[in-house]
């Protein structure tokens, strides 16, 4: 038995009393028969999107082509979506053309694995007609049909099963892994988009070192970075990313680092293109690429004044991240430490690292007859200098030092 929400319910009440068959189907089956909480839930029906439209107030149609019809309910959106049977895949990514079915059926079996394959009614109880619970309880991925032609239709799936087995920590089944090496090439056409959603999902997960190193293995991680010339990585080095508190760009970061960690290869250049290519938004990417960059330099800092002048450059937060992502990497390597140490302490004692931590403003310099670029070499010189010795930062003192800085 599957409780239901009461606005789930309510659904395949109407859908029901007029005649038709409907079910929740997909994820929140196999979640809720995981003891997990759905994060939505997803109707499937044997009416046609213009008759479930014809059943609500209040529906946004999402896709007539694809069926799918959103009911709004009570501040929620539901999806309802007609038995489908998906026509022929010309592109690996999506179907020609879809048919509408009257079976429940050829809906379960055009979805993706078995445990994603299930129905559920309050009438009806669990349609399960791949196996998907008994694969659940062997904590197996496998594809509803033959894995071969379910990734020639669309190769997005690999990468989805990747996802699964790394947030549930399953295993692949055997004729599935074979078919996701053997169509591995197929998700160079796949979207960027589709695969950074995929990706943030593996990286978010409990053990991203599962998703990570199966696609090492598969041979997959080279299909998505070509620009990463390495053909595997240490498994070490790849468990390491578990033990990174689940911060995308923390984890993006760290997977970079070790995708780029080559001799003569430009890691902040070659992130910043990677994640470009996968659309990922310019925040991200600056982030990512600015915290590579720094990792490079990480093992040259030696005192606190060095330091500073990295925090300064990247900014407080991210030079956490990164210290975080440093200690993590070398298993609270002595250098780590210690750097991280020092970090602590400049905050600690509220230490001035940037432009805004001056005792001095900008309009200061001005008045003391700055002008131009002169204000911004003024204020870098007044920053090492205070870097160098907190205890100037006082503003007569620093307007002392600017007469000096002008003489100069
Ligand atoms: P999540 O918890 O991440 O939402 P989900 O299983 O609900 O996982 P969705 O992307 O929301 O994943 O898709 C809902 C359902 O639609 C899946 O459970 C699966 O049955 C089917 N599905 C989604 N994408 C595909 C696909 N590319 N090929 C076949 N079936 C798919
Ligand atoms: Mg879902």
């Amino acid at each position: 038995m599957i409780s239901l929400p009461e606005d789930v319910q309510y659904i395949l009440n109407i859908l029901e009393k007029n005649g038709h068959e409907a079910y929740v189907v997909g994820g929140c089956v196999r979640d809720t028969l995981l003891g997990k909480e759905p994060e939505d839930w997803d109707i499937t029906t044997d009416a046609v999107p213009k008759t479930v439209n014809s059943y609500f107030d209040k529906t946004i149609e999402v896709g007539r082509r694809f069926g799918t019809v959103k009911v709004l309910l009570n501040g929620h959106d539901y999806e309802i979506t007609t038995f489908r049977r998906d026509g022929k895949y010309s592109d690996s990514r999506r179907p020609d053309e879809v048919f509408f079915s009257s079976e429940i059926r050829d809906d379960l079996k055009r979805r993706d694995f078995t445990i994603n394959a299930m129905a559920y009614g309050p009438e009806t109880g669990l349609i399960d007609l791949f196996d998907g619970k008994k694969h659940l309880t062997q904590e197996k991925i496998m594809c509803v049909g033959d894995a071969d032609e379910r990734f020639q239709e669309d190769a997005l799936r690999i990468l989805r099963g990747i996802r699964f087995a790394s947030q549930l920590q399953f295993k692949v089944d055997q004729k599935t892994y074979s078919a996701m090496i053997a169509n591995r090439e197929r998700l160079r056409d796949i979207s960027g988009e589709r695969i950074q959603q995929e990706l943030n999902k593996i990286l978010l997960s409990i053990k991203p070192s599962l998703g990570i190193s199966l696609m090492d293995r598969t041979g997959i991680l080279t299909v998505l970075f070509p620009e990463c010339r390495r053909i595997t990585y240490k498994k070490d080095q790849i468990e390491r990313i578990d033990l990174l508190e689940p911060d995308l760009l923390l984890r993006l970061t760290g997977l970079l680092h070790i995708l780029t960690d080559e001799k003569d290869m430009p890691a902040a250049e070659t992130g910043r293109a990677i994640l470009k290519r996968l659309r990922y938004d310019r925040k991200t990417v600056i982030g990512a690429a600015s915290l590579l960059k720094a990792r490079a330099c990480l093992e040259g800092i030696g005192s606190s004044f060095e330091l500073k002048g990295l925090i300064k450059e990247i900014g407080k937060e991210d030079a956490l991240l990164l210290l975080k992502l440093y200690e993590v990497e070398t298993l609270k390597g002595i250098h780590a430490v210690f750097l991280k140490g020092l970090y602590e302490d400049i905050l600690s004692r509220a230490e001035p690292v940037d432009y805004k931590d001056l005792d001095i403003s900008g309009k200061d310099l001005i008045q003391a007859g700055f002008k131009g670029h002169d204000i911004k070499k003024a204020i870098e010189t007044l920053i090492r200098i205070v870097h160098k010795d907190p205890g100037k930062n006082k503003k007569e003192i620093l307007l002392e030092m600017i007469k000096n800085i002008r003489k100069r």
